[in-house]
């Protein structure tokens, strides 16, 4: 039988996967829990969203997503606290940055009660599913995707706004090492790149493959132009630390505006750390690598929040990052975990 949340039907699943599940041994976005969100616009209009079963999409072929990638998506995550109380992290910061990718796809905006309201009726009626090991959570992406047909090459009349959630562990285990890319881009002035649109990321791929078989785990993303300026590391801000100063570039049309990247320079001016937001170039970066005063390099993100960096490769040389305790990035991880977790004070009012 449908129920009612928030003015939103939901249809239960017969039977759940929940036992299926080894919480203890989650890899990152692999298992999907039992329901998802879905809200479909057409006629010029989102309709109202349901919470159902999940389950498969079926498409027409000449869907428009498939053909020109008219889509965006976004990434937060649902945390328990040891009260079995569930927060969120600056929610509205990714609903509006949903709208924001979505104008830029062509795509029509969202209204907000359907993004928070779906948001919580589904996370109500997977609670079982947030898990409660400490580094754990529930990731959340909610995308939209042209799913209108047509083979003319202009935006969709119709689109699907979905909500799936996946119990997840830690992202990256330990830490990275990057290779500054000098020849391939994934933004550029006037492009998507502050957008979460899907094509992004498809165009990341084959860098990053790359990368790999070299024997790094992940690209530091160099501006288009003049690849002197280092702007992202792979899906994540940069944050790089010379001597006591945190540095990360300032956002752009390139530039993700990540949230974490935020609350971090939120966070650490709040603690007297010292940050600058401004360019960073790659000369900058070797030169302090050589002279002893890089002290720490770490991309943020919700994924990973913050994923301490190792050594870089540049320019066939490799470059080591000193090893040493107390280092920005696990204090900065500790602080923000804490917030999002109710384990600390919330200063900010991020927790929600
Ligand atoms: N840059 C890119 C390109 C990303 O995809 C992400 C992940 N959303 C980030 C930065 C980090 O953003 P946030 O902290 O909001 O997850």
């Amino acid at each position: 039988m449908n129920t009612i949340i928030n003015n939103i039907a939901i249809e239960k699943a017969k039977t759940s996967k929940i036992n299926e599940v080894d919480f203890d041994n989650l890899k990152f976005g692999h298992v999907f829990s039992d329901h998802m969100l879905e809200c479909n616009y057409k006629g010029g209009k989102w309709q109202t969203p349901v919470v159902k079963p999940y389950q498969p999409i079926v498409l027409d072929p000449a869907a428009k997503i498939f053909h020109y990638g008219q889509s965006v998506f976004e990434g937060m995550k649902a945390y328990k606290d040891v009260d079995e109380k569930v927060w969120l992290f600056r929610p509205l910061e990714n609903f509006k940055r949903l709208n924001i990718s979505s104008k830029r796809l062509a795509i029509p905006e969202l209204p907000e009660s359907y993004f928070m309201d779906g948001l919580k009726t589904l996370l109500e009626v997977d609670k079982d599913w947030i898990p409660k090991k400490a580094g754990s959570s529930l990731y959340i992406r909610p995308f939209i995707f042209a799913s209108g047909n047509g083979f003319h090459a202009s935006p969709a009349d119709e689109y699907k706004f979905i909500i799936c959630t996946a119990p997840s562990g830690a992202y990256f285990a330990g830490e990275v090492r990057v290779l500054i890319e000098e020849k391939y881009s994934r933004s550029a002035n006037g492009g998507v790149g502050f957008a979460k649109a899907g094509g992004n990321y498809a165009g990341q791929f084959y860098p990053t493959q790359l990368a790999i078989e070299k024997g790094y785990q992940q690209v530091i993303w160099t501006d288009d132009n003049t690849h002197e300026y280092i702007e992202e590391a792979g899906a994540m801000n940069i944050f790089v630390r010379i001597n006591d100063t945190l540095v990360t570039g300032p956002t752009s049309d390139r530039i993700l505006d990540g949230i974490t990247r935020k609350s971090i320079i939120e966070l650490a001016k709040s603690e007297n750390i010292p940050v600058e937001v401004r360019k960073i170039t790659v000369s900058e970066v070797v030169e302090a690598a050589k002279n002893g005063s890089l002290k720490e390099m770490f991309g943020a993100g919700t994924a990973a929040v913050i994923s301490p960096i190792s050594g870089f490769g540049y320019k066939n040389e490799d470059y080591e990052l000193p090893k040493f305790d107390d280092t920005y990035a696990s204090y900065l991880k500790k602080r923000i975990t804490d917030i999002q977790t109710n384990k600390a004070a919330d200063p900010f009012g991020w927790r929600y």
